[in-house]
């Protein structure tokens, strides 16, 4: 428990917020004797972002090291009970290995670089035909509608023209059940170590002293004095930044944007809990994959004719909008004709934390002891795992004087050997031309 004098608290390391991302770092630090403190402004683990995540775990990324840290990270769910090593008495996530297609829609499309990419690394996957596609995912139309539109567009309703290629399909890929559980597993697993969380402790400065990071102030007066402080505050990042005075010098930023997620019941007739899987349209613009009830979860690929919402992540509006709704269910619906749209309109409103080229920031920062893991853009919820040990290890590399602007910082995937350059996620990087610019990464 906090304090409730004066003075303030000593650890080794506090991490702002107990999302997917704080909660793994957490593990990471305290596994390593560290004395780790997360705060949260929220009431529980995993209240943040992470609790309305789609939780899919999929290898799509448009870069060589985006496709090896995911793939590295599926073994971390896969592992699950293995890597959390202690009990939770909620009980620990499932992973549903039920496999994830990406349509193909033509030469040079994402799904095209995705497949050469998954070549070049090795990722098992199998090209499918359209016969392949219809015996697997009986419900799908094979028009080709694109390029995605909105409802009020002219040409929503046209005629299909030809068809889309066929499909590739990652059978590991999937999704975690329940997000907000992983959270709560990786506080168990961090305080099996000596890690703590405070919960409604919202931080409100970040402090410096000897001309680095001294710690942090909450919002009720409390102070906690560390030599290490990581924001992982997720869509808060950027107000985070601007509290310890980094903001300016960061050369990729980060800023919160508003996604709808939506959930309709799958056509009747089909088990899609049992028999469905996750696809991806890039041709009319969206994503799903089974949700509890046998619903479908359907989201977007952000298309172009979509405005992206950036928004004041402490004032935004949190009800599905009509116009949002009817653009995601509509395209699903011209993909999967007998989805059908129903009165009621059922999902989630939430923020991605974008950086600029839509890829995160997993580095140190101008303000020695200050860390970031941040800008996840909608797709790092998978790679928590992966993500906690690179940081830790960044972070062990840098406070023993290591010059990881110089001299990246490279750490071998605890499951895979395969090397994670820490570097490509630098704060200072160009943004980066390969990537999609989009919840893809
Ligand atoms: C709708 C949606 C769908 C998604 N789908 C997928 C997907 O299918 N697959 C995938 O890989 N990724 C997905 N993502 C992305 C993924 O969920 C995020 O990248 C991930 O959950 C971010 O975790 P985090 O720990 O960084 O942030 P969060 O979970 O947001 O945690 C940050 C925490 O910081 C706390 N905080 C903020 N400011 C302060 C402060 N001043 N003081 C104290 N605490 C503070 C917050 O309360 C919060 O709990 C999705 C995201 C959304 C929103």
């Amino acid at each position: 428990m906090p304090n409730p004098t004066d003075d303030p608290d000593d650890f080794d390391a506090v991490i702002i917020g107990a999302g997917v991302l704080g909660g793994a770092i957490a593990v990471e630090l305290s596994r390593r004797g560290l004395h780790t403190l997360n705060v949260d402004k929220a009431s529980a683990a995993g209240a943040g972002s992470t609790i309305n995540s789609c939780a899919i775990v999929r290898f799509s990324y448009s870069t060589v090291p985006g496709v090896s840290l995911a793939w590295e990270a599926m073994h971390y769910w896969t592992d699950w009970a293995g890597y959390i090593g202690t009990t939770d008495e909620l009980g620990l996530v499932d992973f549903h290995r039920c496999g994830m297609f990406n349509l193909v829609i033509e030469e040079g499309d994402h799904s095209s670089k995705v497949r050469a990419l998954w070549q070049e690394l090795g990722i098992p996957f199998e090209d499918w035909t359209l016969a392949d596609l219809a015996e697997r995912m009986p419900l799908l139309d094979h028009g080709r509608y694109g390029p995605p539109r909105r409802p009020d567009d002219p040409h929503f309703w046209d005629d299909a023209d030809g068809t889309i290629t066929g499909a590739i399909f990652t059978p590991d890929a999937g999704y975690v059940s329940d997000p907000q559980l992983s959270c709560h597993n990786l506080q168990r697993a961090a305080e099996a170590s000596g890690g703590e969380f405070w919960f409604n402790a919202e931080v409100t400065s970040v402090d410096q002293a000897d001309g680095r990071v001294g710690g942090v102030t909450l919002a009720d007066g409390r102070r906690v004095v560390a030599p290490v402080v990581v924001n992982a505050a997720g869509p808060h990042s950027a107000v985070v930044n601007e509290m310890a005075g980094v903001f300016d010098s960061m050369g990729i930023k980060t800023r919160a944007l508003r996604h709808e997620v939506h959930h309709v019941p799958a056509p009747q007739g089909f088990d899609f809990m049992a028999d469905g899987m996750v696809g991806a349209d890039d041709d009319t613009g969206f994503y799903f994959r089974p949700e509890t009830g046998n619903n479908v979860l359907i989201g977007s690929v952000d298309p172009k004719c979509d405005d992206r919402e950036f928004v004041d992540p402490d004032d935004y509006d949190t009800v599905l909008s009509q116009d949002q709704w009817e653009a995601q269910v509509l395209r699903a619906n011209r993909r999967m004709p007998t989805l059908g749209i129903p009165h009621e309109k059922k999902g989630v409103v939430d923020l991605y934390d974008v950086s600029d080229d839509w890829l995160p920031i997993y580095d140190r920062t101008d303000l020695d002891g200050f860390y970031v893991a941040i800008g996840t853009s909608g797709n790092q919820y998978k790679n928590a795992g992966a993500v906690g040990q690179l940081m830790a290890e960044l972070i062990e590399a840098v406070e023993s004087g290591h010059d990881h602007d110089a001299s990246p910082v490279v750490v071998s995937g605890r499951y895979t050997g395969w090397p994670i350059d820490v570097g490509f996620y630098s704060r200072n990087r160009e943004v980066n031309p390969d990537s999609s610019m989009s919840v893809h990464g």
